[in-house]
């Protein structure tokens, strides 16, 4: 300990310890999404949208997803059931 920590520790208690950080096991790595995994094909149907959350269909294939509509993607946040 130097001089000038035993100083600080005077005059504003020691340090506090630091935070854990907080994790979240639950969050997915992102993943951008381009084409349908199923059939290749790059021609989406926006349906609704929440907030940056928009549903897409397949234009070829019908298969539905969700993805997030954020700067730097679309990401695909999960694919939705056949309706
Ligand atoms: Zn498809």
């Amino acid at each position: 300990m130097t001089w000038l920590t035993a100083l600080r520790d005077w005059l504003f208690g020691p340090p506090e310890e630091p935070q854990p950080l907080i994790r979240y096991p639950d969050a997915k790595v992102l993943t951008p999404f381009r084409n349908c995994p199923h059939c290749g094909c790059g021609s989406f149907r926006k349906g609704p949208r929440g907030g940056a959350a928009v549903n897409i269909t397949c234009e070829l294939c019908q298969a539905k997803f969700n993805v997030a509509d954020i700067p730097g993607g679309p990401f695909l946040l999960e694919e939705l059931p056949h309706v």
